[in-house]
């Protein structure tokens, strides 16, 4: 029986329903709300002043939301985690936490897109200067530090040249400088590279690609290492908003518990079609962390316990050879994006770079022929016929010089 079986249809469609549940859940239930009910003004004060933990608006904190933070420090070893609506929420309110004006940062020029745009152009505007450079080479780290750098920003591997930047090094020369280190761990995962153990400070994810793995979410996670830079950021991302809703959180959560066992398949299988890749005569070159040919493959070993599932490889035929395959697959889909269950094919640049222009591009090393494969869980032998086919249909397009025709008669 509730209070409201004697209320009126008016009162009763507001309320009907509202039982409090009192059976534990084995998985966290969604908590699709936007505000949360004080017992009385005296828990509401307690509440805002942070003597009493609990929820007071999902904007601050919702528990299907934290059981997925929770989940993630724990996977990183870091403080706890801060769940983004997305990889560019994460990377956009960290930056803003650890940086001010008049500050500097050092950026790997092989990041994601919008994250190069992030740091280029907007940072800027806020008086916040900052150095693109290739964080594969510990030279050019070294020669970019400021008096005024606070943070260095690296994707490692790199996007989507898969190049990798030492992290123990860059590590010890930022904090020597007092600067922080944060990694986007993107492309790895936990399961193939923890950077907290080579002493970074703050690490962040899209949730949209591995993590989630199933191409249905867009979201972001940021996890700090201390519980300082940790508050500072829960304050700034209430502050700016951009968090995870519940549904969103309950659907990564129920994702990350097949992400060992995906990123073993995802290792797996890149593996194999990177090292075929490597037997063939259309392709200039292959690029994956685990293969003896990456200029980095000791650092590699070191610092990574898989390679991860995407390969780059150049075509020879450039641009045309490049539109082609994508034009050619089939049990490939062409989509951007990575990290999900299903093998996906991109050309950066006529799609994800093409924005940047021919010479960004260059400087950033994305080369006209380049393909990003993201290789899913499928079986790897139809995956290989599948690019197999798509080689041969692409690079049979490009025309081959001729000798020229001796025209007869007149
Ligand atoms: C996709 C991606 C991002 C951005 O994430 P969104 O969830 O799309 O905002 C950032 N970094 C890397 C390496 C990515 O692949």
């Amino acid at each position: 029986m509730s209070d409201h079986d004697h209320a009126s249809p008016e009162t009763k469609v507001v309320h009907a329903g509202a039982a409090r549940y009192e059976h534990l859940p084995v998985v966290p239930p969604i908590y699709q709300v936007s505000t949360f009910a004080f017992k009385n003004a005296a828990h509401g004060a307690a509440l805002f002043a942070g003597d009493k933990p609990g929820y007071i608006y999902s904007r601050m904190g919702n528990p299907t939301v934290e059981a997925l933070e929770t989940a993630m420090a724990e996977l990183e070893g870091g403080y706890r985690g801060l769940a983004c609506g997305s990889g560019m929420a994460a990377i956009h309110t960290t930056l803003v936490t650890l940086l001010q004006s008049g500050d500097h940062i050092i950026c790997s020029e092989a990041v994601y897109g919008p994250t190069c745009t992030l740091v280029e152009t907007y940072l800027p505007r806020f008086g916040i200067e900052q150095t693109i450079v290739d964080t594969s080479s510990l030279d050019e780290v070294e020669a970019a530090f400021k008096p005024n750098t606070r943070v260095v920003f690296i994707e490692t591997p790199g996007n989507p040249t898969l190049a990798i930047a030492d992290m123990e090094a860059i590590c010890k020369m930022a904090h020597e400088r007092g600067a922080l280190v944060v990694v986007d761990n993107t492309f790895m995962s936990p399961i193939c590279q923890q950077p907290m153990k080579w002493g970074v400070d703050v690490v962040v994810h899209s949730l949209t690609k591995f993590l989630n793995g199933h191409a249905d979410v867009v979201g972001g996670v940021i996890v700090p290492k201390e519980q300082k830079h940790y508050t500072q950021m829960r304050k700034a991302l209430n502050h700016l908003g951009g968090v995870l809703p519940p549904f969103e959180a309950f659907l990564v959560h129920r994702g990350l518990k097949t992400l060992a066992l995906r990123m073993e398949r995802h290792h797996e299988n890149a593996m194999k079609v990177a090292q075929w890749l490597e037997s063939r005569s259309e392709v200039e070159w292959v690029r994956y962390p685990m293969l003896k040919s990456h200029p980095q493959y000791e650092l590699a070993c070191k610092q990574m316990s898989c390679g991860g599932g995407i390969v780059s490889f150049e075509l020879k035929g450039g641009l045309e050879a490049g539109r082609g395959m994508m034009d050619s697959v089939k049990l490939c889909t062409l989509a951007v994006s990575l990290g999900g269950v299903e093998t996906l094919i991109q050309h950066p640049a006529s799609m994800t770079h093409a924005s940047m222009g021919r010479e960004a591009r260059v400087r950033a090393k994305i080369t006209d022929g380049l393909v990003r494969v993201s290789v899913g869980i499928e079986n790897v032998d139809e995956i290989i016929a599948d690019l197999e086919q798509a080689l041969q249909k692409a690079t049979a397009h490009i025309p081959k010089p001729q000798p020229k025709l001796q025209k007869s008669g007149t």
